[in-house]
């Protein structure tokens, strides 16, 4: 992100419009909260990764998953990528650490949903 950028506040959805000047100053926060969401997003911006991984013997295809914390955001592609080739097995409960670590990431990757065993 460059000084004088604007973008918006993800952190509620109030969404607040904040601006960003040539000292990386941050303006038009409502919050204490954003306002630290935002210089985070300045220095190292993070996400949570959010996708899916091929389950077999489930009673579904896919389960969800998600990272247990904020990634940095240049490394959510290698994780998405490492969880292309992964295939869980059922049955898969909620919260089931399904990777340790991705790509050297320091994070797990758990179930969001709980996966049943057929066959
Ligand atoms: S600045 Fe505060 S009130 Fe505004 S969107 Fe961010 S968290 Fe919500």
């Amino acid at each position: 992100m460059k000084p004088q950028d604007e973008f918006t506040c993800i952190v509620c959805p109030r969404g607040c419009r904040l601006t960003v000047d040539g000292d990386l100053l941050v303006y038009g926060a409502r919050c204490s909260k954003g306002l630290t969401w935002a210089n985070q997003e300045l220095s190292s911006p993070e996400r949570t990764v959010c996708t899916s991984v091929l389950v077999t013997h489930g009673d579904r295809l896919l389960v969800s998953v998600k990272t247990d914390r904020p990634v940095p955001k240049d490394s959510m592609r290698s994780i998405v990528q490492t969880l292309y080739d992964i295939i869980v097995e059922a049955p898969i409960a909620m919260h089931q650490v399904i990777v340790e670590n991705p790509s050297d990431v320091r994070c797990n990757i758990i179930a969001t949903q709980s996966v049943e065993r057929i066959g």
